[in-house]
């Protein structure tokens, strides 16, 4: 019997297990005092489930935490990013600035910055994760540091994240941990051990040295996500860094990931082989008796991996067209979807087509069906903050765990992932004319 089906009969819990009651009572933690490690979590739902699909067009839900100024706000920012051009030279002006010590920090700060982050510190983040989950959806606090170069980088972000941790600990409105490799390690040093992992041969002396404090590091933040019984999400970048990444967190899945998944590791599926990867990876975790924590995104670094394979002479690693993209995602989500006994999924994204087929299965086994508890358990939606509040309020609205990631951090170092949402959302990507769509809709019915 998994532990799953013991929590809802209320049997077969060992004497030694208690529950855990969070202070606002929407999470229950179940742990076991002879190992400090919690053998399940449980998020109480704020509704009950619903049984129809939810209506991604409802816009008095999606954005029912916003004020008449945050949406005016909003649809002048997406007019703006709207335009591929200034995104692209607004962009690499922007990078220029920022290097030459220009104070661009402020108008940064009052237009993309807001929208698209929850603040620069968490405490400027609590507000908004508190109003989230009144509206029943979770907050995913992410330190939005990346690319940090220097020992002591590595380590501030590291106590950064364990910080995130201990905020979860005493907040029942993040739902997960999350962190990214280049906040603490070198991506020199992910390049090199990606390519000796992939030759299979040993590293350096001196990389050694280097890898083993990135490990240690790595053990810090998986400790700290345990204390505060949270799982612990890790995202994918690059495809020649990533090799070294997936290894590492691997063996930490091994570990941690025993009695459900603690540990959640990104497959993008824009490459080629994340399908096939997603597939071994899952039959190794049945044959050796742990589960699989998946993070499912379509992938952000489109262009660059393209970029690079060309400079280097290889076959790019990233599927052809969208099409394929779209088909690979999807067939993951459904790969996983059926093996939700074994699998924990978080399907990241702002596909509606997505959402709706992991909507659809999540519905039909809401009843009777045996998988109903590990849909429960083992299914959440995510969402980026400032992006596709249709989905993740209306899929919490209908009873569904959805979250939202919360980019935090100083201006300066959040910009690369503020470039890459304003680049995701120039109408050559296509997302800003659903957002602005959906923003005049709410703009019409609010005027009544
Ligand atoms: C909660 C969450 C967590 C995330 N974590 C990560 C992470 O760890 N690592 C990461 O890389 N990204 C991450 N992302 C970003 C994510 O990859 C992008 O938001 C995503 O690429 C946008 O895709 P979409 O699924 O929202 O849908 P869509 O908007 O339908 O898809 C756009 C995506 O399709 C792909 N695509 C577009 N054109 C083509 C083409 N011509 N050929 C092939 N593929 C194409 C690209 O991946 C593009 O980004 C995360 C996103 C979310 C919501």
């Amino acid at each position: 019997m998994s532990n799953a089906e013991s929590v809802d009969s209320g049997q077969a819990l060992d004497n030694n297990s208690k529950r855990m009651p969070c202070p606002k009572n929407r999470q229950l933690i179940l742990y076991s005092n002879r190992r400090q490690t919690p053998i399940l979590y449980i998020f109480l739902r704020t509704c009950p489930l619903s049984r129809h699909l939810p209506n991604f067009s409802n816009t008095e839900i999606a954005f029912s935490s916003k004020s008449n100024t945050q949406l005016f706000l909003a649809r002048s920012l997406f007019q703006l990013i709207q335009c591929n051009s200034l995104v692209h030279v607004g962009g690499k002006l922007l990078n220029f600035g920022f290097k030459m010590g220009l104070p661009l920090s402020s108008l940064v700060r009052w237009n993309i910055f807001r929208h698209f982050c929850g603040g620069e510190s968490i405490e400027e983040c609590r507000t908004l994760m508190q109003k989230q989950m009144e509206k029943g959806v979770f907050s995913i606090l992410d330190y939005g540091v990346e690319g940090e170069k220097t020992e002591s980088g590595f380590n501030a972000s590291t106590a950064e994240i364990i910080r995130t941790a201990k905020e979860a600990a005493r907040s029942s409105e993040i739902a997960f941990i999350v962190f990214k490799f280049t906040a603490i390690a070198s991506t020199d040093l992910l390049e090199r051990v990606s390519r000796c992992r992939a030759k299979k041969s040993p590293l350096s002396d001196a990389d050694q040295i280097q890898w083993t404090k990135v490990e240690a590091r790595v053990d810090q933040i998986c400790k700290a996500a345990l204390d505060a019984k949270r799982p612990l999400m890790i995202d994918a970048e690059e495809t020649w860094i990533q090799l070294a990444i997936d290894e590492l967190a691997k063996t930490k899945m091994k570990q941690c990931n025993i009695s459900g998944p603690c540990i959640y590791i990104t497959f993008q599926m824009y490459r080629v082989d994340s399908l096939n990867r997603l597939k071994e990876i899952h039959e190794e975790a049945k044959r050796d008796s742990w589960h699989l924590g998946v993070k499912l995104v379509r992938g952000a670094y489109m262009e660059k991996e393209r970029e690079y394979a060309q400079k280097q002479n290889l076959a790019s690693p990233i599927h052809p067209t969208k099409d394929n993209t779209d088909q690979a995602y999807d067939s993951a989500l459904e790969y996983c979807l059926a093996n939700l006994e074994s699998i924990g999924l978080c399907a990241g994204t702002h596909n509606e087509k997505s959402t709706v087929i992991a909507t659809t299965f999540a519905l039909q086994h809401s009843d009777q069906s045996p998988l109903k508890i590990h849909v429960k358990n083992n299914l959440w939606f995510s969402q980026l903050l400032g992006m596709s509040d249709n989905l993740t309020y209306n899929l919490a609205a209908a009873g569904l765990n959805a979250a939202k990631y919360v980019p935090y951090g100083p201006v300066h170092s959040v910009l690369p992932y503020l470039l890459r949402r304003a680049q995701e959302n120039t109408s050559v990507n296509g997302q800003s004319s659903r957002e602005l769509q959906l923003l005049d809709i709410e703009f019409t019915r609010r005027k009544g």
